[in-house]
Order: C-alpha cells, then sequence, then structure tokens
C-alpha cells in the first residue's frame, strides 16, 4: 500500500505550518490551561525552543468528577490574549460538538481525546468545517477502529486530520499508559495521514517521556505534543507526566540532534 500522502496546512498566528511534508513539528503546552500566567510562561519557554504551535486544555474529560474539570470559558481571554501576544496558533480540546462554533475562531486546530475517538456525532460535525484535527487514538482502540474514526472526519472537504498515537492500555500497569510506537509507524506508512505522537500521556511519568520523545522522533513521524508546566507539582491535572521547562530544553536540544542525523529538522516559525 503506498496511499497519497495528506500534507495539512496549520495557520499558526499570521504564520502558516505543514504537517506531513516531511518537516518536524512541536505542539507543546499545558495539559489545562490554569491562568495567565501559567500559560504565559510555558507559551514562552515552549516557543523559544522549537514549539511552532500551543496545547492547552480547557475542557477537562477527567476519570473522576471530583478532580478539576477546566476552567471552560473562563480560559477563552487567556487563550485569545496569549496566542495574541505570541503570534501562536493553539489546538484545544473538543469535548461535545456544542462547543465547535465558539472554538472554531480560537484554534489552529481541533483535538479530539482518547475517550472521544468514538463520539461519532462529534466526528460528524468537525467534517462540517475547516480547520484541521488532531485525532487521538482511543487508549483502547484498534488502529482499524483508529482509522474508521478518521474517515467520519474527512468525509467532506480538503484532508485535515492528523492521528496522534497517545498510549494504550495493556496488561501492563507500571506506566499510565503503553505507548504504542508500533501504531504510531504502522499509521504512518501505511495510511494518508500524518502521524504525531504524545509521549506525555503514552507513559505518563515526566522522567520517562524524553526518552520516549526520542525514540518517537527516530522512528520518521511528523511530530511530538507534549505537556509542559512552569510547577508540575502544583499542576491541576496530569502533573506527574509534565516536563518542566528545564527538562523541555534538554529535550529539545536532542530532538534537534536525533532529527539532524535523519537528514530532518524541526519546523519553526
Ligand atoms: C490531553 O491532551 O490533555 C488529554 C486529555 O489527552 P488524551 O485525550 O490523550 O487523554
Ligand atoms: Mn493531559
Amino acid at each position: 500500500m503506498s496511499p497519497e500522502k495528506h500534507v495539512i496546512e496549520i495557520q499558526t498566528g499570521t504564520k502558516k505550518i505543514k504537517v506531513g511534508d516531511g518537516s518536524f513539528t512541536v505542539i507543546a503546552g499545558p495539559c489545562s490551561i490554569e491562568s495567565y500566567q501559567q500559560f504565559f510562561s510555558t507559551a514562552k519557554v515552549v516557543a523559544e525552543q522549537g514549539a511552532s504551535l500551543l496545547r492547552g486544555g480547557v475542557w477537562k474529560l477527567r476519570t473522576s468528577s471530583k478532580t478539576f474539570q477546566g476552567l471552560g470559558g473562563e480560559a477563552f481571554d487567556i487563550v485569545r490574549k496569549v496566542t495574541h501576544e505570541m503570534n501562536m496558533g493553539i489546538t484545544i480540546e473538543v469535548t461535545d460538538p456544542r462547543q465547535i462554533e465558539e472554538l472554531h475562531p480560537m484554534v489552529s486546530m481541533f483535538q479530539v481525546g482518547s475517550r472521544n475517538m468514538h463520539n461519532y456525532a462529534l466526528l460528524k460535525e468537525l467534517a462540517k468545517q475547516d480547520k484541521p484535527v488532531l485525532l487521538k487514538r482511543g487508549f483502547a482502540a484498534l488502529v482499524s477502529e483508529w482509522l474508521s474514526a478518521a474517515e467520519y472526519i474527512n468525509q467532506t472537504g480538503a484532508p485535515k486530520v492528523i492521528l496522534c498515537e497517545r498510549g494504550i492500555r495493556t496488561f501492563e500497569t507500571s506506566t499510565r499508559n503503553t505507548l504504542d510506537l508500533n501504531s504510531a509507524i504502522y499509521a504512518k506508512k501505511n495510511t494518508p495521514y500524518p502521524v504525531i505522537v504524545d509521549p506525555s500521556h503514552g507513559v505518563g511519568i515526566s522522567q520517562l517521556v524524553p526518552d520516549l520523545a526520542l525514540a518517537a522522533t527516530a522512528l520518521g513521524i511528523d511530530g511530538l505534543i507534549m505537556e509542559v508546566h512552569p510547577n508540575p507539582k502544583e499542576a491541576l491535572s496530569d502533573g506527574m507526566q509534565a516536563l518542566t521547562f528545564e527538562n523541555y530544553d534538554h529535550l529539545m536540544t536532542k530532538v534537534d540532534k536525533v532529527l539532524t542525523a535523519l537528514d530532518r529538522s524541526i519546523q519553526r516559525l
């Protein structure tokens, strides 16, 4: 199988980046947007070291209803201010089809979370709009189911799906998930979609994130999405897997070196 490869253009601030054209894209930011200061300081650090798109959760689908659910609409002003000040775009997870309209002007790319990969009502609504969609793999989804979900989004208009491998549930419990690099490279080689890897959710332990990020980089995929926080111990979600600014910096220097060895480079703004 040698499918025609999709190249997805993403507007980030006043610039455009491409994913799937051989370049390497880094998306980074906190799991959740918590405050202006937290988001702005993180955005500055990740942008200086190679990120061309920000990430940040607004509505969080947490396993327990008692934990932080995200700032919701209160995050919008922070998102607008920081993306404007940084001249950068953001990907935000959309958790409900009713959020698409209000998120549309704010995001460069919609994110569909692992828990929503099978939410066909959401996928069908995303098919009707024009912005790219980062489709995370369901944590118990087969590759074939992941690709079927992508087809729902891609059924109208120009190609707009980027696949994201973010770890699956296996019998192993020593790490949060099992980052399935097999499936990431399988999808890259056998489907038209660009593939991005999320080592943060994939392993769930910040100390191990850099190693898996480097392994994923060496695979030949299209980029990484990673969680970074100014003070992971105080993070309101996913602090266990967040990189500190310092660890992110160190990692990115190494990502650069791995890419250089492979005649590739990080796409910078
Ligand atoms: C996230 O990106 O913060 C997130 C919730 O990811 P996932 O849907 O992969 O769990
Ligand atoms: Mn997270």
